[in-house]
């Protein structure tokens, strides 16, 4: 009979042998960490080491959770722009064009600051409301979406025909440098148009928001004036069968963080509403996830949760946070293990190494834990131990018709 999964996502979990402090030397953090129930997990289960898109490939966490998804990357990667907009929760279609974009300071044609302020939780919501909606002057087919994210930052789609996202953007990437002109990459009358949209949409923009209350006081106040919008990263969703068609489950999609609930998104998954309290952060409450996991296996064959702190932790090449952080997501999970009506699997979606501060090649350790199959000799949750389990090393792609087929069973 078929047995709901799931899916126990550590961003960033592999690690290399740290260096120090001397005492951990030759370990990694998985090795560091006390972690009974991810052992406990990998004692009951059947490991193996996946490479989350290729081997020897570094990958970003958006195409490894696309791989791993059953999406190759190839075919259904459309950019960080995409995703960072469908998870800041705006509706986007294949037709649309998508941006990264920054609240940024222009003077005459010179962008003096690429991002007018961090501090803009006040007034980005402001100049986003009015910025969305607009009408592309001369262009009366062509409005945008608008939507505040985080700090200096928000989500920006051209909608409309005839768009194309083979164009540049806008942004010279580095304070003090001209604003850039958006140019068609091909010769279709489409991405001429939609770079010449851009072109006029900027200086629209900085016509509305120029005169905008909040800019006359910031001016007065010495402060940088939000005065252009700069757009990055332009790309639009390709056609793609949702996972419920695709696989014939119903899968939803735990985590907080932009990025990962683009991608989710952007497949088709279910994105139950979190507490405030699941930050998507090192600071996010892990168990409030797992609550939220307990809840959406009533509804849903398949639940994918994701836990960022982990790889937040390596970024910042600090090996005690990182520990910190694996041991409070095993705390956090124990209820799981209690479910014996439930098919846990578990991994990372790259290596995250403290010591380069980067994600990187290396394979991550995966387990298949199944209440009614048996187990391998594996009983620990580590990159050495689970290069030793009975599923060998093998391709993220791999890991969907795994789950489906037993969900289907
Ligand atoms: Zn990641």
């Amino acid at each position: 009979m078929g047995m709901k999964v799931v899916y126990l996502l550590l961003d960033g979990v592999g690690d290399c042998p740290l260096q120090e402090p001397s005492e951990w030397k030759g370990r990694t953090p998985l090795e560091i960490a006390k972690t009974p129930n991810l052992d406990a997990i990998a004692a009951r289960g059947v490991c193996g080491m996946v490479d989350p898109v290729a081997p020897g490939k570094a990958c970003g966490s958006d195409t490894a959770h696309l791989n791993l998804f059953g999406y190759p990357p190839e075919q259904y990667y459309v950019g960080r722009g995409c995703y960072e907009t469908l998870g800041a929760g705006m509706r986007i279609t294949p037709q649309d064009v998508a941006f990264k974009s920054n609240f940024a300071t222009i003077e005459g044609t010179t962008v003096t600051k690429r991002r007018a302020d961090r501090s803009f939780e006040h007034e980005g919501p402001i100049l986003a409301g009015l910025l969305d909606g607009t009408v592309i002057p001369g262009f009366p087919d062509l409005s945008i979406k608008v939507m505040y994210t985080t700090e200096h930052r928000c989500a920006v789609a051209i909608v409309g025909p005839g768009l194309s996202d083979k164009i540049t953007g806008t942004d010279p990437l580095v304070d003090d440098r001209p604003l850039c002109v958006s140019e068609p990459l091909d010769s279709t009358a489409e991405a001429r148009k939609t770079a010449d949209a851009l072109n006029t949409l900027t200086k629209e923009v900085t016509r509305k928001l120029e005169t905008h209350p909040i800019n006359v006081e910031r001016r007065a106040r010495g402060k940088n004036p939000a005065n252009l919008v700069l757009f990055r990263g332009p790309g639009s969703l390709a056609p793609t069968p949702p996972v419920a068609e695709k696989y014939g489950i119903k899968g939803a999609v735990i985590a907080p963080t932009a990025i990962i609930r683009g991608v989710a998104e952007s497949v088709g998954f279910d994105l139950p509403k979190l507490p405030k309290e699941a930050t998507g952060g090192m600071d996010s409450d892990f168990k409030v996830k797992v609550a939220a996991v307990l809840d959406a296996l009533d509804e849903y064959d398949f639940v994918f949760v994701h836990f960022k702190g982990i790889d937040d932790a390596s970024h910042e090449g600090d090996s005690h946070e990182k520990v910190r952080q694996i041991e409070r997501v095993d705390a956090a999970i124990a209820p799981l293990l209690e479910r014996n009506d439930v098919v846990l699997v578990l991994s990372g979606d790259h290596s995250t190494p403290c010591i380069k501060k980067d994600h990187s090649f290396e394979s991550v350790p995966f387990v298949y834990c199944d209440p009614v199959a048996s187990a391998d000799a594996v009983t620990a949750y580590t990159e050495k131990e689970c290069a030793k389990g009975d599923m060998g090393r093998f391709p993220g792609d791999r890991v969907m018709p795994l789950i489906v087929s037993r969900i289907k069973q």
